[in-house]
């Protein structure tokens, strides 16, 4: 099946229905993107990835981290200390009895994680991304 981006193209936002966005994704990508599940700790492929190249959105195409801003941050989830300039949206979230940031993709709206204040200098940020939600571009 050929990805979004294939179909209609980088550019505008995506609106789908949730059954539609069921057909297009895993299982895992869908509890993740979609229903705002979290992986479990250290079970997804690119944690461990060290190739140079772009982390974007699983759904949509949309290109959001780049492997040089990715570090480990022994969380078990693919960690970066910045995101491509207008790729995510940041929203609070106080689900299970926490402030967090939620962290989304701005194109297609899918969840990707939350990004914390305890990342290294200078930034600071510890963007705290699931596997499920991130393909990977070598470039
Ligand atoms: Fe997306």
């Amino acid at each position: 099946m050929k990805t979004i981006s294939e179909v209609i193209g980088l550019g505008p936002k995506i609106e789908m229905t949730e059954e539609e966005w069921k057909k297009r994704l895993t299982t895992e990508q869908f509890r993740v993107l979609r229903m705002k599940g979290t992986e479990m700790p250290f079970s997804g492929e690119l944690l461990y990835n060290k190739e140079k190249g772009v982390y974007q959105c699983a759904a949509c195409g949309n290109p959001l981290f780049r492997s040089d801003h990715k570090f480990d941050s022994g969380t078990g989830w693919p960690s970066f200390t910045e995101a491509i300039e207008g790729s995510v949206e940041l929203l609070p979230d106080y689900s299970h009895g926490m402030k967090r940031v939620e962290v989304r993709c701005s194109r297609c709206g899918g969840h990707l994680g939350h990004v914390f204040d305890d990342g290294p200098s200078p930034s600071r940020k510890r963007f705290c991304i699931n596997c499920a939600a991130l393909s990977f571009e070598k470039k």
